[in-house]
């Protein structure tokens, strides 16, 4: 075969590619009128019209075909379609849930951590999650991207030098062109500080064919990439998302999870440990967190409560090896960052001894045994 030949082969296998994930985005559900074929019950279908003027609709093919319409209680129907139960609004519900706008020096970047910024470069998703924690900002902003709007965030980066982590999340990253995320990564690359790129993304599980060779192409260079999917429930995890994954892992990148806990849709013991071990046993991606459930408006009926997301995390300890088992979080609202809030072992403590308790349940004394090393002495 000739170079040229292989290249027409590559430029085929591309175009198809991208001709499979359009298909996706066209047959799915773009509009809330696209609704109307769904076999929705009349209460759905009375608040999807008006919680759709709040949080956008959009649901692509493969994730609205991977719905049980026999079930009412669907974990996939939950996360998309929305319910009449998201019109109601709870006090103590906030529009900005973890203090993204009060950490934002510049437009399209939030830093709150020394070492790592936010940066978004587009507020437009793939897929619209109703428990969406910025769906406030999505709502209201709704901008895609442009190269100019992002010029003041990549200025502040270059700046400040104590930034390692650039996390490009939004909306989502991965609902950008090829070309975009190219041109974004050469930008970030260019700033000799910066070592990690991670791209936090609902993508490969809600529209997997949009994960091209393309796609992974425009990510690649100088920069260790680590992309965080968003699986919630074992059911989102088929055929296709293992492609999709294996097709980032085989690019290099280091995959990671972080999941939402949500009242309804997986916030049962067997729901979480099977969905924790399909990840990192069939996708190859390691559960990082478990997210208590943000203080989004209208999300109360799908937030449990922190005693209950303990007793799952506790259970989850015990069953799970370290590597598939996620850290159980809460992201405090006025900015105090992503906390630990799983159970605590530590009883107590009388002095040197430790009263700890084991994954069994039984309290054990530890004892510490700390003397100084011998280099200290003169010898
Ligand atoms: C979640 C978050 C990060 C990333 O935190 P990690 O614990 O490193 O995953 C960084 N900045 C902000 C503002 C965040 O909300
Ligand atoms: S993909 Fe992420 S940002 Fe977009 S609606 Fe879902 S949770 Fe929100």
């Amino acid at each position: 075969m000739t170079s040229n030949a292989n290249l027409h082969d590559a430029t085929e296998r591309a175009r198809s590619g991208d001709a499979a994930w359009q298909d996706d985005v066209r047959q799915g559900v773009r509009h809330v009128r696209d609704l109307a074929r769904l076999p929705l019950s009349p209460a759905e279908r009375t608040a999807a019209e008006i919680a759709a003027t709040r949080h956008k609709v959009r649901i692509p093919k493969t994730y609205l075909d991977l719905i049980d319409w026999n079930d009412p209680a669907d974990p996939i129907r939950a996360q998309v379609i929305p319910s009449p139960d998201e019109l109601v609004e709870s006090e103590g519900e906030l529009d900005d849930p973890i203090a993204d706008h009060e950490f934002s020096p510049v437009p399209r970047l939030t830093h709150r951590h020394a070492d790592r910024v936010l940066l978004f470069p587009t507020y437009q998703c793939a897929v619209y999650c109703r428990f969406c924690f910025r769906k406030e900002t999505l709502t209201s902003i709704g901008r895609g991207y442009s190269r100019e709007a992002l010029e003041p965030a990549f200025a502040y980066i270059e700046a400040h030098p104590e930034i390692r982590e650039v996390i490009l999340t939004g909306g989502d990253p991965l609902s950008l062109p090829d070309k975009a995320l190219a041109e974004i990564r050469g930008r970030i690359e260019a700033i000799a500080h910066v070592r990690l790129l991670r791209i936090h993304t609902r993508v490969p599980v809600a529209l997997p064919s949009r994960i091209t060779a393309g796609l992974v192409r425009s990510l690649q260079g100088r920069l260790m990439v680590s992309v965080v999917t968003h699986f919630n429930h074992a059911r989102e995890i088929t055929d296709a998302t293992e492609q999709a994954c294996r097709t980032l892992r085989q690019g290099g990148f280091v995959l990671l999870n972080q999941s939402v806990l949500l009242k309804g849709v997986n916030d049962t013991v067997e729901a979480l440990e099977e969905l924790c071990r399909e990840l990192m046993y069939r996708l190859g991606v390691k559960p990082y967190y478990l997210h208590h459930g943000d203080l989004a408006r209208g999300m109360a009926h799908r937030r449990t409560t922190i005693a209950e997301g303990q007793a799952l995390a506790a259970a989850l300890r015990q069953r799970l090896s370290g590597i598939c088992n996620p850290v159980y979080v809460l992201d405090l609202p006025d900015g105090g960052g992503k906390v630990p809030i799983g159970p605590g072992y530590v009883e107590g403590r009388d002095g040197e001894a430790w009263r700890i308790r084991g994954q069994d349940g039984a309290v054990r004394v530890y004892r510490e045994v700390v003397g100084a090393p011998f280099s200290q002495y003169k010898y």
